[in-house]
């Protein structure tokens, strides 16, 4: 690899799927397996330097260290909520900053990753949408959050699903996103299965549908409107990409057999909370394995926003249940920890 003025870039090693570190050894003359054994070491939660890479002859761990680098996350802030959420702000090597957040359920533990720095899609209910966009992740940053959280919990705290629901659109980074899907899910990478991840978007209508062609990780939709007025008043994107052509693209969409595509709903009081809209829904997911999950809203400061009163929140559930869908309402972990995606990134821009 060269930059523009022809100079030879390091390697981010972190960044190649285990096919490409095959082919990167084969390009170096060496035999495929090498690339395979230099894929297993990257993975490993006590991996930090190729000195480490015993099965490796000394000159060919020096050619390794020369080529190229490991990109090794740093935690720069770790805030404990009393529910045991962990939530995680990871520096970058060029110094910014993004999050992630372990959360514990039964039998279950759930880490929220990121996947760009900040968002372009402005959702109005949004703290990361404030921040604009920076840039893409790269895949070596995506499944690094992944690692490094490894790195600093315990055995029993491991996560055991992964959703791609914190900072930023994730398929507006399809490429990078997918390749940490294949690095998060070979079991010489981290080895998690494919169907305990799950990559939630706020509705890119033909990345859904490559995503279904691609892989077989699960879907959850941020839908958070049952019309398109209401929507696109809280998401830009609604603009580009109607809930027609979504709703459409939520049909077509290739789902493995008794998997459900998840509906995010997050209810902001006096804007899509009424019965009414809960009516919409119903019909509007008609026809969809669907599941709706329910999020009453975590207030932030300084956006006009408002949770909903709790009968208020039991009301839109049971509208939903009488029409014979799934629909759960998530209890909110970590509200003492600034756990809504972007609020410990603006956090710590704010103490500097
Ligand atoms: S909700 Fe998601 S897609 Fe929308 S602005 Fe925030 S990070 Fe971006």
């Amino acid at each position: 690899m060269k930059d523009r003025a022809g100079r030879a870039l390091m390697i981010d090693y972190r960044s190649l799927s285990l096919g490409e570190l095959e082919d990167w050894a084969r390009d170096m003359g060496l035999p495929a397996f090498r690339g395979r054994q230099l894929f297993s070491w990257l993975w490993r939660p006590g991996f930090w330097d190729f000195s480490q890479m015993t099965d490796f002859p000394k000159a060919l761990r020096k050619m390794v260290a020369e080529k190229g680098v490991l990109t090794d996350l740093q935690v720069v802030a770790e805030q404990h909520s009393v529910d045991g959420a962990i939530k995680f702000a990871w520096g970058l090597p060029d110094g910014l900053v993004v999050e992630s957040v372990l959360i514990p359920g039964q039998g279950h533990n759930t880490l929220c990753i990121s996947s760009q720095v900040g968002c372009a899609m402005g959702c109005r209910f949004c703290n990361t949408a404030r921040m604009g966009f920076h840039r893409q992740l790269a895949s070596s940053e995506i499944a690094g959050q992944v690692l490094a959280t490894l790195r600093r919990i315990e055995e029993r705290e491991r996560p055991t699903n992964i959703v791609f629901m914190g900072m930023g659109e994730p398929l507006a980074n399809y490429d990078n996103v997918l390749k940490s899907i294949h690095i998060l899910t070979d079991d010489l990478g981290l080895n998690f299965s494919l169907r305990k991840i799950t990559v939630s978007t706020c509705g890119l209508v033909p990345e859904i549908l490559r995503l279904g062609r691609d892989t077989d990780v699960g879907l959850a939709i941020s839908l958070q409107a049952p019309d398109d007025k209401t929507r696109s008043q809280i998401m830009p994107v609604n603009l580009r990409y109607p809930l027609s052509r979504l709703i459409e693209a939520c049909h077509r969409y290739r789902l493995s057999r008794r998997r459900r595509i998840t509906f995010e709903y997050l209810l902001l009081a006096g804007i899509n909370d009424s019965l009414e809209q809960a009516s919409l829904l119903a019909g509007l997911l008609r026809g969809i394995p669907s599941k709706i999950n329910l999020i009453p809203y975590n207030e932030v400061s300084r956006l006009p926003f408002r949770r909903p009163a709790s009968e208020q929140v039991l009301l839109f559930q049971q509208v939903l249940r009488d029409a014979n869908y799934t629909a759960t309402i998530r209890k909110s972990k970590g509200q003492d920890i600034s756990a809504a995606c972007g609020q410990l990134y603006a956090e710590l821009q704010e103490r500097g």
